[in-house]
């Protein structure tokens, strides 16, 4: 079973990097192993994951294999779009997002996932923001790109400087959250345990 995905994405206000050159650093500096078999820029853990990553608490415990097959005990790293245009993932984690400025949760947050670039302004304090600004608290984000790297439950690990700068080497600024499974917010299912994510459910 998957506890879970550590995802990066670039922000949504830079423009998309260029797929070949973000794939062949990933692979080049050990994020991205070998490509599973029928499935599109999906891969085993590369290995160099371990190192790119800093686990807090307990020592690291990813599953990792050496062949190509996998299932959804095994950690692998998928690139996730580009999306036409912008959207929220989240999981089954995700938490209603707070304004920035007073704290007030938008409990009514997942009337909006369809929109998230709409403006919403704070009934508290006045602060306007579009949705996707919000103050996720890392449980979601958005974008029109994502990297997820499985068996990562919320909060164990977080990148290194190294994977951070790995991810913006032509300097568009990236961030990342923690989502559970399902993952909501994509068609196109991540692993085949996933194929009940959507916007809609829970
Ligand atoms: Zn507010």
């Amino acid at each position: 079973m998957n506890p879970g995905y550590l995802i990066f994405h670039p922000t949504l206000d830079m423009p998309l990097p260029a797929l070949p050159a973000l794939l062949a650093r990933l692979a080049q500096t050990g994020l991205t192993g070998v490509p599973l078999k029928d499935a599109p820029n999906h891969f085993l853990a590369g290995e160099h994951l371990l190192q790119r990553l800093t686990f807090l608490g307990c020592s690291p415990n990813l599953p990792l294999v050496s062949d190509d097959t996998a299932d959804d005990a095994v950690c692998t790293v998928q690139l996730l779009g580009p999306y036409p245009t912008p959207r929220l993932i989240g999981g089954s984690n995700s938490r209603p997002p707070r304004c920035h400025h007073c704290r007030h949760p938008y409990d009514n947050w997942r009337d909006h996932l369809s929109d998230i670039e709409q403006e919403v302004c704070c009934p508290r304090c006045g602060h306007r923001c579009a949705w996707h600004e919000l103050n996720w608290r890392q449980m979601a984000g958005a974008g029109r790109l994502f990297i997820t790297i499985s068996q990562v439950f919320p909060g164990e690990a977080v990148p290194t400087a190294g994977l951070m700068e790995t991810l913006q080497q032509t300097g568009e600024p990236w961030d990342y959250f923690y989502a559970q499974p399902p993952l909501r917010g994509i068609e196109e299912a991540v692993t085949d345990g996933d194929k009940e994510g959507g916007v809609s459910g829970q």
